[in-house]
């Protein structure tokens, strides 16, 4: 409906929203790398969202996408990535891949992608999607994100978009040594847990409360 009022408009008007939400949202709750702003601005929310779901795109929630997953909130989507600490050179491990929404906001921040999700629907979704939005520096898994992804390691940075009950240790291993792994730890509602890699072992610090869905360990 407020396409077809909208007409030729109605891309300028996502675009306005979207700059109200990284105001009202992001930069409010103290998300300041300006990168990271500027990559929330880059990316189109409602290019990730089912039909139904545009207008909604930049309100401040998780959406549902399918196979029952959600498309993180947008907040959340900049507060991992500034916890990254991305300058543009790094190889950035995700886990998760869902929507895309977050890959792509990597896909903007880091040289490298890689990205793993468990439901292959998902996957290809995603992988069809962001190649039609022009984006070239990811790579697609489909499998168990616990794993991380050995024959592509080591990384920079690695996040991890659903909920782990421990911090999977292949992660760790998979990091380089000064890497950052932000992820989601618990049941219910998690601690985002920001863990750094140093010469002396993983470094934890706990960041805030989070709600995603779980990591699916397969039998
Ligand atoms: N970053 C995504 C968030 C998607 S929700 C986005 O912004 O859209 C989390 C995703 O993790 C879901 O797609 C779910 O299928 C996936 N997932 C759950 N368990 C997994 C596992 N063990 N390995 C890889 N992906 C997993």
């Amino acid at each position: 409906m407020i396409q077809k009022i909208l007409g030729q408009h109605y891309d300028a008007y996502l675009g306005f929203i979207r700059r109200q939400m990284i105001k009202d949202q992001i930069e409010a709750r103290g998300v300041k790398d300006p990168r990271v702003l500027a990559a929330m601005d880059k990316v189109c929310r409602h290019c990730f969202v089912t039909e139904d779901m545009v207008t909604r795109a930049y309100e401040d929630y998780p959406l549902p996408i399918a196979g029952g997953q959600t498309i993180s909130q947008p907040y959340i989507v900049a507060l991992m990535s500034e916890l990254l600490e991305l300058k543009g050179g790094e190889r950035v491990l995700e886990i998760g891949t869902g929507s895309g929404y977050q890959t792509a906001v990597l896909s903007e921040l880091a040289a490298e992608v890689r990205t793993v999700e468990l439901l292959p629907e998902l996957s290809a979704a995603a992988r069809e999607k962001l190649a039609g939005l022009g984006r070239k520096n990811i790579k697609f898994r489909v499998g168990d994100g616990a794993a991380g992804w050995p024959e592509e390691a080591p990384f920079d940075a690695i996040v991890v978009t659903c909920a782990a009950r421990e911090v999977p240790p292949a992660l760790g291993q998979q990091l380089k040594e000064g890497g950052r792994l932000v992820v989601p730890v618990g049941v219910g509602t998690q601690d985002l847990r920001l863990i750094r890699k140093t010469p002396a072992g993983l470094e934890t610090t706990s960041v805030c409360s989070v709600r995603f869905v779980p990591l699916v360990e397969p039998k």
